[in-house]
């Protein structure tokens, strides 16, 4: 069966190049990647704006790919999502990421993306209490990241999860927000205790028009009402970071302060007390 899909790979390769057919061949290959162990966890560090000491990091995954290389989880995530792979590939980084937080100091927090098609799972809490369990690492120190798209698919089962979630101990983060479909109705039902500011409105803040300081400072505002933090992504640039700071963005996560990591060099990043 690995030759004949060799063949057709060559075959697909030479004389059709439209989209569907890339698409299927790259499912393929997905199809296979972690038992081939062709991927990874990179930790990106989240540091706390006053006093710049780590929060935690966030775990975002790699796919090394055989022959084409580096594959961006902008691109294979979606893919995942859409060929059925992404419960397996998702709970895959779940558990390797509590594994390697349970090497690192007990206040150091993990975040894990949470795709919208695994939290409408129904077995979505259990599978990560038991993860949980397996790896000794306590809920407090989950925290599982959700776009605005879970609000899409919203029934029944989205304020139930939200509440199981909620009662095993983990964090919840809203992710990306701003660039979805944003409603303030959610944010006032769904219990985040995090706001991730989009890189959309952060990066490049200091030095454009004063439209997206005005937008964050209004995140802000609103997040503290609420009881939530906020985390600025995107940051690259001192000028920046300072602006995040002015604003009142309790936490930022961006190039400024790490690149997300392998996992040695997360490790002793989280053995230390203050980011240089
Ligand atoms: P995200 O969840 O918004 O993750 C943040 C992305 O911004 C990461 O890209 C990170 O490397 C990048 N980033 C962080 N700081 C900076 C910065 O200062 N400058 C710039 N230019 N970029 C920065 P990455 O790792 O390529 O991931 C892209 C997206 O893929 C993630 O966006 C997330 O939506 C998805 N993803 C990654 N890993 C997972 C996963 O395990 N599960 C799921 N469901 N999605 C994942
Ligand atoms: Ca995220
Ligand atoms: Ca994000
Ligand atoms: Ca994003």
């Amino acid at each position: 069966a690995k030759a004949a899909g060799r063949g057709k790979h060559c075959f697909y390769e030479s004389s059709m190049h439209s989209e569907a057919a890339e698409r299927q061949l790259l499912e393929n290959d997905l199809r296979q990647a972690i038992e081939r162990g062709e991927l990874s966890v990179h930790y990106q560090p989240i540091v706390r704006t006053a006093g710049e000491e780590i929060s935690g990091f966030e775990a975002l995954v790699r796919w090394q790919h055989p022959t084409r290389g580096a594959i961006s989880p902008a691109k294979f995530i979606p893919l995942a999502e859409e060929a059925g792979l992404i419960g397996s590939i998702g709970e895959w980084v779940l558990t390797t990421a509590l594994q390697e937080a349970a090497h690192w100091p007990d206040h150091v927090r993990i975040a894990v993306n949470l795709s919208p098609l695994q939290f409408n799972d129904p077995g979505v809490t259990q599978m990560v209490s038991r993860h949980l369990t397996e790896t000794g690492v306590r809920a407090e120190r989950l925290e599982l990241e959700i776009t605005e798209g879970v609000f899409l698919a919203e029934g029944d089962t989205t304020d139930e999860t939200f509440a199981k979630l909620k009662q095993i101990g983990v964090r919840l983060s809203l992710d990306d927000f701003g660039t979805g479909y944003s409603s303030l109705g959610y944010l006032k039902k769904a219990p985040f205790d995090k706001i991730k500011i989009d890189q959309s409105f952060v990066r490049g803040a200091s030095s454009s028009t004063n439209r997206n300081a005005a937008i964050i400072r209004a995140i802000v505002t609103l997040a503290e009402t609420l009881g939530m933090d906020t985390c600025a992504e995107g940051v690259e640039t001192h000028d920046d970071l300072q602006l995040i700071r002015e604003l009142g963005v309790s936490m930022v996560q961006g190039y400024i302060f790490g690149r997300p990591s392998e996992s040695e060099t997360a490790r002793s990043l989280a053995n230390t007390v203050t980011v240089e």
